[in-house]
């Protein structure tokens, strides 16, 4: 779906920004660069700055008028970073990403047109834009670098896009943590763990199994009371395991917290 949003870049100075738009682009999933009239490309710092993006480089396809780089577009979104005098359609990157994704799911194809570093997109082309979007800089130094400017517009596409196939916006490693820690533990392992526990507290002479006193239901009443999850069970079975090595004299296995 993603490959139907194409990024435009409109007479570009800079090749370093053609390859950082690029590896901006090839980051967020998107493929598909168009590059009108750019003033110096292809070129090797060009490549450098897309560092793994060249592929995206290669099949760049280079036009003459932003008229040729929209054929075929349904929906168009030009950025600026300052007001311009004619009212138009203004959307904030966040809004430009979910219009653009609803307009791919109706089966168009998307131009996220990106101006000169020195002077933006001129009124004229910007009149050929559906929208217009603005990144909320700070109005005292609104202006971005081209290729950052790409980064934040993509970005947004890849969150709508990520939220409308319903996929995680999380790292796999990161959920599986979460998840034990929002597991619970249960009675049994709980047993378990009372057990070492007793048995710990005997070994290291704080527990007298002849007067035991109310130690041990004083503790459940203290460990029931905080909904301990898998993962901190497994710390604090982790701790009893050092300590009960330490009391008889075992060395210890370094290991991670
Ligand atoms: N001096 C130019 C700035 C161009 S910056 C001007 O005043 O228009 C190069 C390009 O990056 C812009 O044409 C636009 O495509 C994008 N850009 C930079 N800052 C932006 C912002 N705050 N909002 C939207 N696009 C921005």
């Amino acid at each position: 779906m993603l490959q139907r949003i194409r990024v435009v870049l409109v007479n570009t100075s800079h090749p370093g920004n053609i390859g950082g738009a690029a590896r901006a682009m090839k980051n967020m999933g998107l493929s598909r660069l168009v590059l009108v009239d750019p003033q110096d490309f292809p070129s090797a710092e060009a490549v450098a700055r897309a560092s793994g993006a060249s592929d995206i480089l290669d099949a760049a396809q280079v036009v003459a008028t932003l008229e040729e780089a929209l054929a075929g577009c349904s929906m168009v979104f030009g950025t600026s970073a300052r007001e311009r005098r004619i009212p138009w359609p203004l959307l904030d990157p966040r809004e430009s990403a979910s219009a653009s994704i609803a307009q791919l799911q109706a089966g168009g194809e998307v131009a996220l047109v990106f101006g000169r570093e020195y002077a933006g997109l001129t009124n004229e082309e910007l009149q050929r834009c559906h929208f217009h979007v603005h990144i909320p800089s700070d109005p005292e130094f609104s202006s971005l670098n081209l290729a950052t400017a790409v980064q934040v517009l993509t970005y947004e596409v890849r969150m709508a896009w990520l939220a409308a196939e319903g996929l995680p916006t999380k790292l796999a490693k990161v959920e599986t943590t979460a998840m034990l820690n929002a597991q619970p533990v249960t009675m049994d392992e709980l047993e378990h763990f009372y057990g070492q526990l007793e048995a710990t507290l005997i070994e290291i002479g704080f527990l007298d199994p002849l007067k035991p006193r109310h130690l041990m239901p004083r503790l459940r009443r203290l460990y029931g009371r905080c909904g301990i999850s898998k993962l901190e069970m497994n710390i604090l079975r982790g701790i009893l395991t050092e300590t009960q090595k330490t009391a008889r004299g075992e060395p210890h296995k370094r290991r991670e917290p």
